[in-house]
């Protein structure tokens, strides 16, 4: 990807609750979960941001609020130049031609008594894209670019393999011909052999039709080797954004650096450490003061409880919320 791309997605102070009600017959609102607190970052035209963080941190639901699939509490998302936050939802629908999803559980998202064709041929049929000929021959072609067979077309999702679900998903985002692709968690429910296999494929997709993904992960390992740039979440805030060969050799946060030490070494004879946080993830609904990450940071100081660290350019585009990264 050549660094002069064009930012074809940009996400400013993005925030999502979900508030919480009590109360039997009138139900009064009593607090928020902080799903999403204040998140930004840009993701260039053809470039790959992996999104990174432990379940619940708020990466799934930066995902489908910023495609507002859910509506955000705050914030802008600029697609493509466009303010796409306060679009109705009539001009919302033709823009998501353009912006497609692929879930981690391909079988729940894939209608089990639709033949596959119909799942793939779908997204065509409800934006009136293609009569019934031109869609059966853009199925065909997709299954084929998908890695899969004509025939499957006629066959029913339960007769697959988790693989060839989640590439009956990838076949059904690229049906419309879509910019961006958001992928959340797409290969966190194959085996470790299938996991590479649709990862190849996304790269492979993505140099052929030119395609941006925004690719949602729980682990570092997976982003690795498909991430131009990596964004690590924690409790509702992106804490570390790099470039993923400075991410990896240099984090400067200490939740990243925890992350990292959890990827195994392929070489038995080095020996990494292993950093272990203590205690849980805390609440999102009552997240802790000052840096949220300061009640497991093996590094935490008293300013950290009191004072929420700035996101920072640490210089060469590599920007972080810590007081101490420079240490670390
Ligand atoms: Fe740890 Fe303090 Fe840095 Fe937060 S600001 S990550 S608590 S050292």
């Amino acid at each position: 990807m050549g660094t002069q791309a064009e930012v074809l997605l940009k996400v400013e102070n993005l925030r999502k609750y979900f508030p919480i009600r009590k109360g039997i017959l009138v139900q009064r609102k009593v607090g928020d979960v902080k799903a999403v607190d204040g998140v930004s970052f840009e993701v260039k035209q053809g470039e790959t941001l992996g999104l990174v963080g432990e379940s619940g941190c708020g990466k799934s639901t930066t995902g489908r609020t910023l495609l507002r699939l859910m509506e955000p509490t705050d914030g802008k998302i600029f697609f493509a130049g466009k303010e796409i936050n306060n679009l109705p939802p009539s001009q919302m629908r033709s823009m998501r031609n353009q912006m497609q999803m692929i879930f981690q559980d391909p079988y729940a998202s894939l209608n089990p008594r639709m033949t596959v064709g119909d799942i793939i041929g779908e997204p065509l049929l409800i934006h009136g894209l293609a009569d019934n000929v031109k869609r059966e021959q853009k199925v065909r072609k997709l299954l084929d670019v998908v890695g899969l067979s004509p025939y499957h077309g006629a066959r029913y999702p339960h007769e697959f393999s988790g693989g060839q679900r989640q590439r009956i998903g990838i076949a059904r985002a690229l049906s419309v011909n879509p910019k961006l692709i958001v992928c959340d968690e797409p290969v966190s429910a194959l085996d470790v052999s299938i996991q590479a296999q649709v990862v190849n494929l996304l790269e492979d997709l993505q140099e052929e039709f030119g395609l941006t993904y925004l690719f949602i992960a729980h682990d570092l390992s997976v982003v690795k080797h498909i991430s131009d740039r990596v964004a690590v979440m924690y409790l509702g805030k992106i804490v570390e954004l790099a470039n993923y060969d400075e991410l990896y050799k240099s984090p400067l946060h200490p939740y990243t650096v925890a992350l990292l030490s959890a990827i195994p070494v392929p070489d038995p004879n080095t020996h990494k450490e292993r950093i272990i946080l203590k205690g849980d993830v805390p609440s999102p609904v009552n997240p802790p003061s000052g840096c949220r990450f300061h009640t497991r940071c093996p590094r935490a100081q008293e300013v950290c409880k009191q004072t929420d660290p700035e996101f920072r350019d640490a210089g060469n585009g590599h920007q972080v919320a810590c007081h101490f990264a420079e240490q670390n």
